[in-house]
């Protein structure tokens, strides 16, 4: 039986960064991705976005970031990364998706239908796109109109001369409204909470403070939350149009939803055709529920470094909470190649040490 040293899932930002740094040191390792193309989850974002429109990508280690600019983000940062696997040789497999990871005493046992790898250490960078988050409203199943969510967003014609409602308080929604408002017949836009706006004196301090927020409910084993929910939103040149139209005046959460619109709490109706929810996702973990990795407060708690999972050194969170960012990733994926070194260094002591 082949074992590896270090087995990743997932090859986007995180699982790319992870693999580069893996292989810099040295450790046996394989990188498992559930794609058919290169790319991670960009190669799925919506065909309006584009590399002007995203807030930034950092580079790749050891790269230059892709250029900003009116190219489409779903095919400017899979070229990217798909040219980045084959500069560096990192040993991607796709398409490969991972079903569940078991522990057999020391090793680590990762399946895939009938296919299975062996390995030390893993290091987890499934992202969260393929885990969409939809919460349950009264009256959700009665509505006749369109619902969909911000992961199956088809663009800003889908929805001209159309009343659409918009739910959600992060990124997502305020560039949808930008999109959609010029050209619907009317837009809606419900948040449970009060959006938090970035203000003029946000600096690349008050950033690191607002990551540090979702540092510190890691560390203590809290779900975390979304980054930019702690960063604060922005309205940009592209989104100014929606802004004249008064799409980015905020409502509170409607009480339930009705056949044909939705029951807002002062017992007003808003007719809408359309509900967009942009209500974020939530970390793609389940094939890790065989290692029992959760704290009793519903997340997964990290180390102070922020991806060696400490219910079981062996494994490595990336792209997960803090790290949920490109930038973020980056850095996670050096953090996790020095955390499985530490742990195969220790495994080894403690071999020398039975076999002497
Ligand atoms: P992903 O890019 O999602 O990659 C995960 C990979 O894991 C995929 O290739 C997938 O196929 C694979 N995978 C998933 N499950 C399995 C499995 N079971 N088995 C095997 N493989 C699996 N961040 C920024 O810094 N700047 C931005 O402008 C920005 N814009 C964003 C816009 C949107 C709409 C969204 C949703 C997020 C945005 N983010 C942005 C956040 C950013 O995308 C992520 O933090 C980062 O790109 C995620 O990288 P990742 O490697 O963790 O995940």
């Amino acid at each position: 039986m082949d074992i590896l040293d270090s087995a990743v899932i997932g090859a986007g930002q995180a699982g790319l960064s992870a693999s580069y740094h893996l292989t810099r040191r040295g450790i046996d390792h394989v990188v498992l991705d559930a794609d058919p193309e290169p790319g991670g989850a960009w190669q799925h974002r919506w065909d309006s976005l584009t590399m002007r429109d995203v807030h930034g990508i950092a580079a790749l280690p050891d790269s230059d970031a892709p250029a900003d600019g009116a190219g489409q983000a779903n095919a400017v940062v899979p070229a990217y990364f798909d040219a980045y696997e084959r500069a560096h040789r990192l040993p991607v497999l796709r398409p490969v998706r991972v079903d569940r990871v078991e522990s057999t005493g020391d090793l680590l046992v990762v399946h895939a239908g009938d296919r299975t790898w062996t390995a030390r250490t893993i290091v987890n960078a499934t992202g969260t796109w393929t885990q969409p988050h939809l919460p349950y409203y009264p009256g959700i199943g009665d509505f006749r109109g369109e619902q969909l969510h911000t992961r199956d967003y088809p663009g800003p014609e889908h929805f001209r001369g159309r009343r659409v409602v918009v739910v959600g308080g992060g990124a997502s929604a305020v560039q949808l409204l930008g999109e959609v408002a010029p050209v619907a017949a009317g837009t809606l836009w419900v948040t449970r909470r009060e959006p938090v706006w970035r203000s003029d004196d946000f600096t690349p301090d008050r950033g690191r403070e607002a990551v540090a927020l979702v540092e510190d409910r890691v560390r203590r084993g809290l779900p975390p939350t979304s980054v930019v929910s702690v960063t604060g939103l922005v309205l940009r040149e592209q989104e100014l149009a929606a802004e004249r139209l008064g799409a980015y005046e905020r409502h509170p959460m409607f009480v339930r939803i009705e056949a044909d619109g939705v029951r807002m709490p002062d017992g007003s109706r808003w007719p809408a055709d359309a509900i967009v929810w942009a209500t974020g996702f939530r970390p793609a973990i389940g094939h890790l529920a065989p290692l029992r990795l959760r704290s009793t407060h519903g997340g997964i708690q990290l180390d102070h470094a922020g991806t060696t999972v400490l219910a079981d050194p062996r494994v490595q969170l990336v792209g997960y909470g803090p790290s949920a960012s490109t930038i973020g990733a980056n850095r996670a994926g050096r953090a996790a190649a020095r955390g499985v070194a530490t742990w195969l260094d220790r495994a080894r002591v403690a071999e020398d040490v039975s076999t002497a």
